[in-house]
């Protein structure tokens, strides 16, 4: 019995939610200690990043040759005419390079929590599906926007966790993306692409029931919306979740 729930679980969290509302529509309501899933993606260099590694390389060789045409050449040669021109540019060049060949992009996470960025100091910053009320799309960065935080994926640097995002995005919360023209961009998720890593349960306790406003004091009494992460209390589910419009209740 246990095997067989945990089976039908991690087939759920593994693969991209089905779509809302067809017939004989699965109930999303969730427990808080039901099995989560995120998966775990690491920028891939891009064609900018490359530009600035080698730029940063360039800079040091020739600010090397430079510093040794300056400082180390034999003393009856003394220091060359070029020498100070090249440690200059050596150090401009690199110097340009770290200012402005823009910031590496981050780990991101996309799954069962939402979509979360790592920072520095192996702080993760969090953004809930059901938190997102915006999502943008340019050339180069697929945006989440919540009301306190946003979240940017950069599409050269991180193709498939923005197809992730975007497929996931499209299964949970698929209001939020009328509008947005994704022609072209969506294709389908690698399912073997990013770490797939086990959530820790939220942290209910002390929030409020989206539908009935009722303080959840217990984390025993909070329920989830499997789709969005919508938070009720056990005494107030709705038949639609109010954020997503996912089935709650038969
Ligand atoms: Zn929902």
């Amino acid at each position: 019995m246990a095997e067989t729930t945990t089976k039908r679980k991690a087939k759920r969290a593994g693969a991209v939610a089905p779509k809302k509302g067809g017939s004989g529509e699965e109930l999303a309501i969730r427990q808080r200690s039901d099995a989560r899933v995120e998966r775990r993606y690491e920028p891939k260099p891009s064609a900018a990043s490359n530009v600035k590694a080698l730029a940063l390389w360039a800079g040091a060789v020739i600010s090397g040759a430079g510093f040794y045409g300056q400082f180390l050449r034999a003393e009856d040669k003394g220091p060359h005419a070029l020498a100070g021109y090249l440690l200059a540019g050596g150090v401009a060049l690199a110097t340009g390079a770290i200012l402005f060949g823009g910031r590496a992009a981050r780990p991101i996470r996309v799954g069962d929590a939402g979509l979360a960025v790592e920072k520095d100091g192996g702080e993760i910053e969090r953004l809930g599906w059901n938190e997102v009320t915006a999502v943008h799309l340019t050339a180069d960065m697929l945006t989440f926007q919540g009301s306190g935080t946003s979240i940017g994926i950069s599409r050269p640097e991180l193709r498939d966790a923005a197809a992730r995002a975007l497929a996931e995005a499209r299964a949970r919360i698929a209001a939020r993306l009328e509008g947005l023209d994704t022609a072209g961009l969506e294709g389908p998720a690698d399912d073997s692409a990013g770490d797939p890593l086990a959530l820790d349960p939220p942290q209910v306790a002390g929030l409020h029931c989206k539908a009935s406003g009722k303080l959840i004091s217990f984390e025993k009494d909070a329920r989830l919306c499997g789709y969005c992460g919508e938070v009720y209390h056990k005494d107030g589910v709705p038949p639609r979740c109010a954020t997503c419009d996912a089935k709650l209740r038969a």
